[in-house]
């Protein structure tokens, strides 16, 4: 089980990780995919084709798990019944347009979504009925988010009006911490995370992975005790309260005080 099972009861091993493209219109430093080489043209599937698509793929993915020790045959055989689909791998998912259907789609088919954007196409997000919204909110200011996510386009108002929609949607901000690159004003992220309304925040230590690793040092990688107290002065300056951490995970979830 990942860290959502403790945090939101997610059965991680029923839990589908997938994108509907590989885009995206930001270059972020600690993304793990690589910038090198891009895929500059894709073919849209249907959502029907990616819906029908998922179980024979989530079954490849595993296949090598049922050999495994450590998997039952009973965990192995619910692993083949997903019930959960994370909408968040590699790429933008708002760049595909017709999100919304797929996630109506998921929806109607008894899966519960969970949704990971960069926020720069609030008009898309505002439209999405997933069960959970993340926003990503990786710097307390424009020239941090320039410098450390590097965008296409001129971002930063787009990113700030989805976090302007939390607060009507069952949603998280994700800050991912890199050490030395956005670690120096929790109190700039704490205004914009008690702006926001969304329920939850998680503060999450950036990993040095894949293609990243290219782009920024292993001393990028925050301790935990160092996420947990830039997560502390975040929740004073915002308003929020801890809720749970997970070292292994070097993430610490903030939740919305009640009113
Ligand atoms: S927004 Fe996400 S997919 Fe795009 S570059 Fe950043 S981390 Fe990678």
């Amino acid at each position: 089980m990942c860290y959502k099972h403790q945090f939101y009861g997610i059965m991680s091993h029923r839990c589908v990780q997938m994108t509907p493209t590989l885009r995206c219109n930001q270059r972020c430093l600690f993304c793990w995919r690589s910038f090198e080489h891009e895929v500059h043209e894709e073919e849209e599937c249907s959502p029907e084709e990616i819906l029908a698509g998922i179980p024979g793929l989530q079954k490849r993915a595993l296949s090598g798990y049922k050999v495994s020790p450590y998997v039952t045959d009973e965990r192995f055989s619910e692993a083949m019944d997903p019930k959960h689909i994370a909408i968040s791998l590699s790429g933008e998912p708002t760049l595909y347009e017709p999100l919304p259907a797929l996630i109506d789609l998921f929806n109607s088919h008894g899966y519960t979504t969970f949704l990971v954007s960069n926020g720069t196409r609030p008009d898309v997000l505002d439209k999405c009925r997933a069960f959970q919204l993340y926003v990503s909110l990786d710097a307390p200011d424009k020239e941090t988010y320039i410098r450390l996510c590097r965008p296409s386009g001129d971002t930063w108002e787009s990113v700030q009006e989805s976090l302007g929609l939390l607060g009507s949607k069952r949603s998280a901000i994700r800050i991912t911490l890199v050490a030395g690159m956005n670690d120096s004003n929790p109190m700039g992220f704490g205004r914009l995370v008690g702006d926001s309304g969304a329920k939850y925040v998680e503060v999450k230590g950036y990993m040095y992975l894949g293609y990243s690793r290219k782009r920024l040092d292993r001393r990028s990688m925050p301790e935990h005790s160092h996420v947990r107290s830039f997560a502390e002065r975040v929740a004073a300056a915002s308003g929020y309260r801890i809720r749970d951490e997970s070292p292994l995970s070097r993430v610490v979830l903030l939740e919305r005080g009640e009113a």
